[in-house]
């Protein structure tokens, strides 16, 4: 049994290579929900989607978001009606969005109707939300604080970076399926898929029976840097961490995944490649994932560092 930590993009290329070589059973996603939020009445659940469409194979490789084959007649109309045209909401993907939306009013658990989108998109592995209550993550930039999507999304991550908020995180519940599976004797492993460690994987950490839970887990644990070399593959991560005075690279996640993580896969140009920081071991492979066999490749690797390691935290 095996725990995968995600957020979008990065955290969903892994998770698709964990499913591929993991039967259902054996495997519990857990996505950050820091970046859901409410617009034009429809709750919005960014990471949550993405790893479902990926696990799916509906997702649109080329734009990197989203379902493929989508079309924007609702978008065209919402711009010409005066509406927000700032965060893009395909026709095939409204239908989520609105039924998601409906059910959440109806009082239903996001877990539950996460689960049951998967099923009908034809994911047979779990995918959980990181909690049922609300937690929105908050950037605070050199121009004041900015709910993510507005800084994300609309300003494109280009205000300065000075920190994050979680607002909702303290009093969240974690996710039951998530606390079960890390208490679970059966647990070989957590990995912490190559996400955004400010963005996406720290929303998760901010719930304090998560962080708690991993801490006091018997499985060991690993991180797959997102960064390689200097940069990250996509989006802000070495962005914002420059902005906080930090060297972007897999030693930047010591910190964050202090008490957590026992090993860090890193990448073959990374300068931490081979050291030991902490207590944590680096060790680098190829970790940037080309294909579904680049997907399968590092998570086999992540999989067999992780049960290589003695839990040392
Ligand atoms: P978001 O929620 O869509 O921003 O996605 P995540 O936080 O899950 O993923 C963003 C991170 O994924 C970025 O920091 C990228 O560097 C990383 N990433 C994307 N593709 C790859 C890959 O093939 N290999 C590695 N190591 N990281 C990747
Ligand atoms: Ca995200």
């Amino acid at each position: 049994m095996i725990v995968a930590l995600a957020g979008g993009v990065g955290g969903a290329r892994l998770a698709n290579g964990l499913a591929a070589v993991l039967p259902p059973e054996q495997l519990l996603i857990a996505v950050n929900t820091g970046d859901d939020f409410e617009h034009m009445s429809l709750t919005i659940c960014p990471d949550i989607d993405t790893v479902t469409y990926t696990l799916a194979g509906l997702n649109d490789r080329a734009r990197g978001w989203g379902v493929k084959d989508e079309t924007w007649s609702f978008m065209d109309s919402v711009k010409k009606l005066g509406g927000p045209d700032w965060f893009a909401l395909g026709d095939r993907d409204l239908a989520k969005h609105v039924l998601r939306t409906e059910r959440l009013q109806q009082g239903e658990s996001l877990s539950a109707i996460t689960l049951d989108i998967a099923r009908a998109c034809g994911v047979a592995h779990p995918i959980v939300p990181m909690s049922d209550d609300a937690v929105r993550s908050i950037v605070i930039t050199d121009e004041g604080e900015m709910a993510f999507q507005n800084y994300f999304v609309r300003r494109r991550c280009e205000p300065v970076f000075r920190g994050i908020r979680f607002e909702g995180a303290d009093i969240a519940r974690p996710s039951p399926a998530l606390i079960a599976a890390l208490a679970d004797p059966q647990l070989e492993a957590v990995i912490i898929c190559p996400s955004n460690p400010v963005l996406s994987i720290g929303p998760i950490l901010a719930i304090p029976a998560i962080a708690k839970a991993l801490c006091d887990c018997a499985a060991p644990c690993v991180a797959v840097s997102p960064f390689i070399g200097e940069e990250a593959v996509k989006g802000p991560a070495a962005k914002i961490m420059r902005e906080l005075g930090i060297e972007p690279g897999a030693a930047a996640l010591v910190s964050p995944y202090a008490g957590i993580v026992d090993g860090i896969l890193c990448d073959l140009d990374d300068p931490a490649a081979g050291m030991t920081i902490d207590g944590v071991k680096m060790v680098a492979t190829d970790t940037f994932m080309r294909d579904d066999a680049g997907q399968q490749r590092l998570a086999r690797e992540s999989i067999d560092f992780a049960v290589s390691l003695q839990r040392t935290v």
